[in-house]
């Protein structure tokens, strides 16, 4: 199969692909599938936000048509690193919206955030495959991704080890055949923790994820369980279920990647080891596939593959995520915003662990089911709550410095 597969792309021209975000760890992943193919693609667009050296250094690999970078202060040194290579260098928001404008056969959206939605949506536009990873556009837009891809007649795969899965079992022309989808959650690191413990988690230690090496905010994510509950809104966006078809189930060997059970009982799932190259080679060569160097399964030594249900009190986070899909409207943007601005107070060391889903539980709880038509309605949503949840966290501060430390303890 692996022959025939690398076959099929003999001979033809090579595809065009855009990286957006090339420096984080989906970036990076997709880099090193690209240049193990190197005669099948050809590098269009590669983005970073700050990471100007590791731009540099993959720039002058792969040879972009275009390098951007997000911060504009970096611009001169993205400048002088690329000088003589021809290769145009841009800076900025707008510059980057442009950028992942170009039409092209493919679009890898490996950002990370809400600061993705605008980029993506454009790459949703003008390319022929939008490689979804950034999960957070489908769950603070995900109508809006579906309108523009009907219009625009692109194809969403997406890169999501989860949604991956599922996009390969899932069998979508019989819709009314499926009864539920699984999405498969490590645990993340703290799984087993009671909740009192997880008070004083550090950052050092939720970002070291069991399974998965991936960066920091979805780390933050996979351990407070919110990344579960982002997939769930994901997967509601891009398959044909309702919100109470998708369920969660802890699997800490993160071997079997999501499940769909059909109407007559069947329950087909898709495995591998935990490197994300399986899901984002498939969707760099779909509708075929690629050979990756992915470690193969020994089905020898799984002996334990464990399932288990959820525990909603000890990760709210899940719960919710939950409730922003059922409330639907704004609450998913919402929860995104209030979230992101969490995880980067965590990471500060600025609020605790536990701390996250208090914010986002505080600005849900302000929140309305006002339905979000347009982009504009989106980011006003996207703005107005991160200024909550950051007045939140100021709040939560001062109550700190305020309290004495035997009634914290207490
Ligand atoms: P990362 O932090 O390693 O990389 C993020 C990338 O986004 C970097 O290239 C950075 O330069 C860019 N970026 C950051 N802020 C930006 C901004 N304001 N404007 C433009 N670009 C910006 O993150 P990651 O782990 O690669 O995750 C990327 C996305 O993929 C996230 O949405 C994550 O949830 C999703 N995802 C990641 C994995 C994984 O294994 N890493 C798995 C599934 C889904
Ligand atoms: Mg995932």
């Amino acid at each position: 199969l692996s022959r025939a597969a690398s076959e099929s792309h003999r001979g033809t021209a090579p595809r065009t692909v855009s990286v957006l975000g090339a420096t984080g760890s989906i970036g990076s992943s997709t880099l090193d599938l690209l240049s193990r193919n190197r005669d099948a693609y050809q590098v269009e667009v590669l983005s970073a936000h700050s990471r100007v050296a590791a731009l540099i250094k993959a720039a002058k690999i792969h040879r972009p048509a275009v390098a951007v970078i997000g911060r504009n202060d970096l611009y001169s040194e993205l400048k002088d690193g690329l000088s003589g290579t021809g290769i145009e260098v841009v800076s900025g928001e707008d510059a980057l919206i442009e950028a992942a404008s170009r039409p092209v056969d493919i679009t890898v959206g490996g950002i990370v955030g809400a600061a993705g939605l605008k980029p993506s949506l454009a790459a949703a536009k003008h390319s022929k495959v939008l490689a979804l990873a950034n999960k957070e556009c489908l769950v603070c837009a995900g109508d809006l991704f579906n309108a523009e891809l009907k219009k625009s007649g692109a194809s969403l795969i997406p890169v999501d080890s989860e949604h991956s899965a599922i996009f390969q079992v899932l069998d979508a022309n019989r819709p009314e055949r499926i009864e539920r989808l699984m999405l498969t959650a490590s645990g993340g690191p703290f799984w087993q923790w009671s909740y009192a413990d997880m008070e004083d988690v550090t950052p050092e230690q939720a970002v070291a994820h069991p399974k998965w090496s991936m960066g920091a905010k979805i780390s933050v994510d996979s351990a407070s369980m919110m990344n579960k509950g982002l997939e769930v809104i994901e997967a509601y966006h891009l398959f044909p279920v309702r919100p109470d078809q998708i369920e969660v189930v802890i699997h800490p060997q993160s071997v079997v990647h999501s499940m769909v059970e059909y109407c007559d009982g069947s329950v087909l799932a898709q495995m591998g080891n935990p490197d994300m190259r399986t899901p984002i080679s498939l969707a760099l060569a779909w509708p075929d596939r690629m050979p990756t160097p992915v470690k193969r399964l020994d089905f020898a030594s799984l002996s334990d593959l464990s399932f288990a249900p959820p525990d909603l009190t000890r990760f709210p986070c899940l719960r919710l995520a939950g409730e922003a899909l059922r409330n639907g409207g704004a609450f998913p943007t919402l929860l995104n915003a209030a979230n992101e601005i969490a995880v980067q107070a965590f990471l500060d060391k600025t609020i605790g662990f536990l701390d996250i889903a208090r914010v986002v539980e505080d600005c849900m709880s302000k929140g309305c089911a006002q339905i979000l038509r347009t982009l504009d309605e989106v980011m006003e949503v996207d703005a107005e709550v991160r200024l909550s949840a950051q007045s939140v966290i100021n709040c939560m501060k001062r109550t700190c410095v305020a309290m004495p430390q035997s009634v914290q303890q207490g």
